[in-house]
């Protein structure tokens, strides 16, 4: 595990969504968001429930107590300083703590309390009598269920007759014993042959299934089947629970697969608006002419915090270190480092320690730093055909809530083909419209 120095929030809150292509980059996106994640994200938006009986009353709760926990876990809930339900949660505890046991899939984007949820859901459904395996939970890294664990661990301080295993690699057990912890977290492959192979577990006696992360999940093939194996050996009494940032067609059909008859909650995102963003253009000729230019807005760029968008890691440290050449503070945040680097490079932009931060396309793709009031595209934003990514545009200056701070966002144009782009880009964001600058900007706060 990772150790994150947890101070006292003093900026709003930054999240990081590295949209990648590959299940790693995912999990360790997620996993990034976790360690530098200390509150609640905020949303305004309205929860959408679909329940399996539309006839049956709709619960949702205010506070914890009217969840009627064990004073025990409710001391742990209060301990970690959560005074009321976070917004998925006021609909998935009920839910989820009902009786008889309802199925669930609940989609949110991170940091709206999904782990807490089922956290807590895990740490009240364990009978402390029984002494094997009654919740199990499967997310898709090694560091991921660790995280979950702690939250678990935390929790849990004042329950110490619920007990914890890791079903994780390299946590070898004794064949032929069975678990007596309640509750095993772990990674598909492991539980599965934990439940199978090794016979730790018996399938038949686990009546909470929680499966965490599905849209990083199913990324991979591999992890996919042996979540849909682990879910065949249960029983189909086990409550089944689903939990997953985004909800693509793919994830809802293996959604839909493990978990019958579920009842849904979804929680959007909140928009993201370019209302308060001054956008502009500055038109150079090469690289050289656009750092000559981001030198000229140097003096802007650290009144608050920064952010520059390059397209190649390779840009990324070339600008970098041209800028630290000149003399200029900045912090790289690139893809080749690893997650806790990232996290504390993340974390002293969070904290204002650092005020440039100069990143690669990859890595930054989805980036919402709420208090960053300028950024830069160094290189704007394209897809792997070279057009235009207008999303990746709106996430990277986009601002959530209508009231949001004012932002400017300056776009380096060096070519046509980077002018086409950036017609595109104005094109589609239909409200907003570029000014142009050439070279020399003076941005007005
Ligand atoms: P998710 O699983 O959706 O990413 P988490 O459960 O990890 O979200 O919660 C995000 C952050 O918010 C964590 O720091 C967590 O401790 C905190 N948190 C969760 N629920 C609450 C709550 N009800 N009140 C205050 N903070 C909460």
């Amino acid at each position: 595990a990772v150790a994150v120095d947890v101070q006292e929030a003093t900026t709003p809150s930054i999240q990081v969504s590295f949209r990648g292509d590959t299940r790693g980059d995912l999990a360790e996106q997620s996993l990034v968001n976790k360690l530098i994640r200390r509150a609640l994200v905020r949303n305004r938006n309205e929860v959408e429930v679909l329940q399996r009986d539309p006839r049956s009353p709709l619960y949702s709760v205010k506070s914890f107590e009217e969840l009627r926990l064990t004073p025990e876990l409710l001391r742990g809930v209060y301990n970690m300083g959560f005074n009321r339900p976070s917004r998925i949660q006021e609909n998935a505890l009920p839910m989820m703590l009902a009786q008889p046991p309802q199925n669930l899939i609940a989609q949110s984007q991170s940091g709206t309390g999904k782990t807490a949820a089922f956290s807590l859901a895990m740490l009240s459904h364990v009978n402390t009598e029984n002494k094997w395996t009654q919740c199990l939970c499967i997310s898709p890294t090694y560091e991921l269920a660790l995280q979950i664990g702690q939250v678990i661990e935390q929790m849990g301080t004042f329950c110490p007759d619920v007990k914890l295993a890791y079903g994780i690699r390299g946590n070898r057990m004794n064949r032929g014993i069975k678990l007596q912890e309640q509750i095993v977290i772990g990674t598909p492959g492991t539980v599965l042959d934990w439940c199978t192979k090794y016979k730790l577990i018996d399938p038949n006696k686990i009546t909470m299934f929680v499966l965490d992360e599905a849209d990083v999940m199913i990324a991979t093939q591999g992890h996919r089947d042996q979540s849909i194996r682990i879910h065949r050996q249960l029983t189909k009494d086990c409550q089944m629970l689903l939990f997953s940032a985004t909800f693509e067609e793919s994830v809802w059909r293996f959604a839909e697969q493990v978990v019958p008859d579920p009842n849904i909650i979804k929680l959007k995102r909140e928009e993201e608006t370019l209302d308060t963003i001054k956008q502009f253009y500055v038109i150079c000729n090469e690289k050289e002419d656009k750092f000559a230019s981001l030198c000229n807005l140097y003096g802007s760029l650290t009144i608050a915090q920064a952010m520059i968008f390059c397209h190649t890691r390779k840009m990324a440290s070339w600008l970098a270190s041209k800028l630290i050449t000149e003399g200029h503070q900045v912090a790289l945040l690139s893809g080749e480092m690893e997650v806790a680097q990232r996290a504390a490079v993340i974390e002293r932009f969070k904290n204002g320690k650092e005020k440039v931060l100069v990143t690669t396309n990859v890595c930054s793709r989805g980036i919402d730093v709420e208090q960053v009031s300028l950024v830069v595209n160094f290189d704007l934003p394209v897809n792997m055909e070279g057009m235009a990514d207008n999303e990746t545009y709106l996430h990277r200056i986009g601002r959530t809530g209508r009231f949001g701070r004012r932002g400017f966002a300056v776009n380096m144009v060096d070519s046509d083909c980077s002018m086409d782009i950036v017609k595109a880009i104005e094109h589609h964001s239909v409200c907003s419209c570029f000014f142009q600058f050439n070279h020399t900007i003076v941005l007005v706060y």
